[in-house]
């Protein structure tokens, strides 16, 4: 199932790059207005249809350390590219690793002494970047220790938060690397803060299926089914990793099977996936709300609203679910899939539209 090392770069690669990244950023600010809110909150605050707008928020909306990180994952694929272009082969994870301890200090969290200190690129002068929006536990802890988590020598050997699958959507958009290549890449960065095998495998799957749609040209469902068979394909695949994949095709395949043909919503969609706070759950709730509403979808935009919508109001970790669904849905419409009305409200889409247009001119001279 690997893709041939050099199938060609999508006619419409870059707006898939800009879409991922920016349905991503989309996504995580509708939910971060509720990241930690019950349904019940969900309700009280914005009444029976709950949250359906990016414009229902009080002031302006804010990305969160989903995008945050999500950019700083871009920012060292970066600095690998570049150091490509100049003849030097840099480790990939390396890179991401001190791109991560960058984004360390942007939130002012001191780190061991001996750990490495890059010098600042341009994405650490943004000002954005540097709010401190709820970072994951393990994110912070295991980059603080300084010390670079691998397989072998894992951090936070029992997390499996979801901090690695919300920021690995970038890996998946490399052009003229073979699939095989991305889930590696992928997983050994979930490595650097997370040892949980659920981490590193959800984090190579949602990678792996990225690539598929964007570069594979893979159709969305058969691209979720490509990342269930390679986290199957795994030697020691994780048992919760594969049941919540399974679970999000399943119970997302028309005719779909609730008693009034609903999609699962709210407590019945966390009963059924989970609330998304480890790595599998996040990942297969953004899986089965992109899928589920693809049927009824008319526009691109339109699938995109319901598929947030779906993400987000829900009692879990809502940003993570919905900034997983917004890359998504990204990759497979590309900027086709933002909502007019939303992008205007986006927190500094400058600033992620430049890291966009840096990686797509590295990776292909455009
Ligand atoms: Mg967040």
């Amino acid at each position: 199932m690997t893709t041939p090392e050099h199938t060609p770069v999508p006619a419409d690669f870059a707006s898939r790059v800009q879409g991922t990244l920016m349905g991503g950023a989309l996504g995580d600010a509708f939910g971060y207005l509720v990241e930690f809110d019950s349904l019940a909150d969900i309700q009280a605050k914005f009444g029976p249809s709950l949250l359906v707008d990016l414009s229902q928020a009080s002031g302006t909306p804010h990305f969160s350390d989903d995008t945050q990180m999500t950019l700083y994952t871009l920012d060292g694929l970066l600095d690998v590219l570049e150091w490509a272009n100049n003849g030097v082969g840099a480790d990939i994870n390396a890179c991401q690793w001190l791109a991560y301890l960058r984004w360390l200090k942007t939130q002012d969290i001191e780190t061991a002494e001996h750990a490495p200190e890059q010098a600042p690129r341009w994405i650490d002068s943004q000002s954005v970047l540097h709010h401190q929006r709820h970072p994951g536990n393990a994110c912070v802890t295991g980059l603080a220790t300084g010390e670079m988590g691998t397989l072998f020598r894992p951090v936070n050997p029992e997390s499996k938060g979801c901090g690695t699958v919300m920021r690995s959507a970038p890996y998946g958009l490399l052009p003229n690397v073979d699939a095989e290549t991305i889930y590696k890449i992928s997983s050994d960065a979930a490595s650097l803060t997370h040892g949980h095998p659920s981490a590193r495998q959800s984090s190579g799957a949602f990678s792996w299926l990225i690539h598929q749609i964007v570069i594979a040209g893979l159709p969305l469902r058969a691209a979720a089914e490509s990342a269930r068979d390679r986290a199957a394909g795994e030697p020691s695949a994780d048992p919760e990793l594969l049941a919540r994949l399974e679970s999000a095709l399943i119970l997302s395949k028309p005719p779909i099977s609730t008693h009034d043909g609903a999609p699962l919503s709210g407590d019945s969609l966390s009963d059924a996936l989970g609330l998304g706070w480890v790595a599998e759950e996040a990942l297969a709730v953004a899986v089965y709300s992109v899928l589920v509403t693809e049927q009824a979808a008319g526009s691109p935009v339109d699938h995109f609203l319901a598929a947030i919508r779906l993400a987000t109001n829900h009692s879990g970790d809502s940003d993570s679910t919905a900034s997983i669904a917004g890359n998504i849905l990204g990759a497979v419409y590309g900027e086709a899939a933002l909502p007019p009305s939303w992008l205007t409200l986006c927190e500094a889409p400058a600033v992620i539209r430049r890291l966009g247009a840096e990686f797509i001119t590295l990776t292909t001279g455009a």
